[in-house]
């Protein structure tokens, strides 16, 4: 608690977008409940606090700590492990805190690769091969800036955490709802669910929340839904040979995207009890090929295009695979 009775709250943004930042102030009037119920005490996006502040700070003091980002550099891990010690709930916020998200993908490539990709690019002209050093000596001192790890890791692989909130972002009525639970629990007057919960998502698939007909079609081929015309508007996307990631993605967005013409990409991470999204999402792509022939199979599957990206695009930091064999390599 602070001086004005009422508890400590944090949001930090490590590798990620902002998105999520602009989530929680897209709940509207429920941002006057965080500010009316707790004590901001550090929200860098919208407020200027150092890291000293928190530094100064007692261990625990801060009661939640929304960590939205992915752990990319020493900086944000430095960031993770201090607010870890300083709050009593830590959420991973979104998915690049749950499970890499966009930025999880560059774990495809080894750190070196990443650099010189960021400073060749088709507008930028680098003919000495000028690269960002991580210190440099000036005349006040060595100044710093933050060193890229060989990979990024979701928040959880760095420090303990007691919630995870899954989205890219996560939904603003689900925020809301987390809002009005933790306010609730500040006034003794609900609980929180057990640590390591998913909170703020469903428990079932966006599957569960679409309003599509499935009728068990099975498909000879699959396509990118701009190459079909028309969309059948009420049939389930996948057994018209649309890769929708639905089966194995968390509900909770009310099938915000299938529900308008657009497959699910899986934004809300893997649902309840499935160990690896993508190995999930395979097993359902296969469930509706027409074929037996292991030709014929792999001719269909080759069909989609990016599979990594499809099965993988935002839980390759959060899979059994971590990361591309090569992204572990120091070049
Ligand atoms: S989860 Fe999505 S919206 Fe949130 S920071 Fe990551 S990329 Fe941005
Ligand atoms: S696969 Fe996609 S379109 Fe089909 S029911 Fe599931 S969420 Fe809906
Ligand atoms: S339908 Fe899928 S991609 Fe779209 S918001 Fe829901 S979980 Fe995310």
């Amino acid at each position: 608690m602070t001086t004005n009775g009422k508890p400590k709250f944090a949001m930090y943004w490590a590798a990620s977008c902002g998105g999520c930042e602009i989530a929680v102030l897209n709940t509207h009037e429920k941002i006057l409940d965080v500010d009316a119920n707790f004590d901001v005490v550090f929200w860098p996006v919208a407020m200027d606090a150092k890291y000293k502040d928190v530094e100064a700070m007692e261990d625990g003091s801060i009661l939640l700590t929304l960590f939205n980002g992915g752990i990319r550099n020493d900086e944000n891990e430095h960031l993770a492990k201090l607010l870890r010690q300083k709050s009593k709930i830590m959420v991973a916020f979104g998915s690049c805190a749950c499970e890499g998200c966009i930025p999880g993908l560059a774990n495809l490539s080894p750190v070196g690769d990443i650099v010189h990709t960021a400073y060749n690019t088709i507008t930028t002209d680098n003919p000495n091969e000028i690269y960002p050093r991580t210190s440099y000596d000036v005349p006040e001192g060595e100044l710093h800036i933050p060193t890229l790890a060989k990979v990024l890791r979701p928040l959880e692989q760095v420090v303990d955490v007691d919630y995870f909130m899954p989205g890219c972002p996560p939904e603003s009525h689900q925020i809301a709802a987390v809002i009005d639970l933790v306010i609730k629990v500040v006034k003794g007057e609900a609980e929180l669910p057990p640590k390591g919960a998913v909170i703020g998502a469903g428990d079932s698939t966006v599957c569960d929340e679409c309003p599509r007909a499935r009728n068990v079609k099975l498909i000879k081929e699959f396509t990118r839904i701009q190459d079909i015309a028309p969309v059948d508007p009420d049939l389930c996307l996948l057994e018209q040979g649309i890769p929708c990631n639905g089966p194995a993605t968390r509900s909770g967005c009310m099938a915000r995207c299938p529900g308008v013409g657009a497959q699910c990409i899986g934004c809300y991470g893997p649902a309840e009890g499935v160990m690896d999204y993508g190995a999930r999402l395979i097993t359902a792509f296969s469930s509706v090929i027409d074929a037996t022939e292991p030709e014929e199979i792999d001719r269909i599957l080759d069909g989609i295009p990016d599979p990594t990206g499809q099965v993988y695009r935002f839980n390759l930091a959060g899979s059994l695979l971590k990361a591309n064999r090569d992204a572990w390599k120091v070049k």
